[in-house]
């Protein structure tokens, strides 16, 4: 078998320290380098992708690479954005670099049951989550899209409440953010475009079964 497969890891984050450790777990070498833009695993017929993590479902979707490691909260922000031609999906969960997705409110703003959030403005990175969260429940509110520091935007007075990515809290409680409602529950997953050979499905259930061995041991 002569096919490898191309598997789109983040560049620099917290995901590529996660990934790190777990093909180093199971006897993989993973270097991310400082000039190189992939690494071939000598170890395996696999090789890294390195490229920020936003850009890791277009890419499998496009097919420029068969596989990636991305959070959900960014998989599922992608797919309801493009839902014409979006062709990647999820091949494996892998439990690692859980959070969650959270509505979060300054003490001003009462909070009770959803129907609070008609009517006000949420400032958030994933516009997309949050608008199909809010069309399923029957809710209207105006989103504020911020790419970076969200949690700052209601004493900015830039929107009421917020939704962001939440693990331990601390930096909610950092800006008197209190957590209401987890929106999405998130975790790395391993996603695939939709049209892989069997033979690169093969070379992912090897790898996964090398993460499950190695996670078992530990
Ligand atoms: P990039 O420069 O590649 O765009 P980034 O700043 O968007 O990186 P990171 O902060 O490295 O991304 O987070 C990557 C992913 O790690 C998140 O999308 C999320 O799935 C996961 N994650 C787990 N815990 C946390 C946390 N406490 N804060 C932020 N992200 C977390
Ligand atoms: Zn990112």
């Amino acid at each position: 078998m002569s096919d490898r497969i191309r598997l789109a890891i983040q560049k620099k984050g917290r995901l590529t320290e996660s990934c790190r450790q777990i093909f180093n777990n199971s006897g993989l070498s993973f270097d991310e380098g400082e000039r190189e833009l992939i690494y071939t695993v000598p170890e395996m017929p696999i090789d890294l992708l390195f490229v920020r993590d936003d850009d890791i479902p277009a890419l499998v979707s496009q097919g420029v690479c068969d596989f990636g490691i991305v959070g959900l909260n960014v998989f599922e922000e992608t797919k309801f954005g493009e839902t014409d031609n979006f062709n990647a999906e999820i091949f494996a969960k892998l439990g690692i670099s859980k959070c969650r997705l959270s509505i979060a409110v300054p003490k001003n703003v009462r909070f009770n049951t959803l129907d609070d959030l008609n009517n006000l403005k949420i400032a958030t990175t994933y516009p997309q989550i949050v608008q199909n969260f809010l069309r399923g429940k029957g809710l209207s509110a105006q989103i504020v899209r911020l790419n970076g520091s969200v949690e700052i935007a209601p004493s900015l007075k830039l929107s009421d409440v917020i939704v962001d990515i939440v693990s331990s809290g601390a930096t909610l409680k950092e800006n008197n953010l209190t957590e209401v409602m987890p929106i999405l529950n998130s975790e790395a997953v391993l996603i695939s475009n939709r049209q892989i050979s069997d033979d690169k499905r093969s070379i992912a259930n090897n790898l996964m079964a090398r993460i499950g061995r190695a996670l078992t041991m530990n």
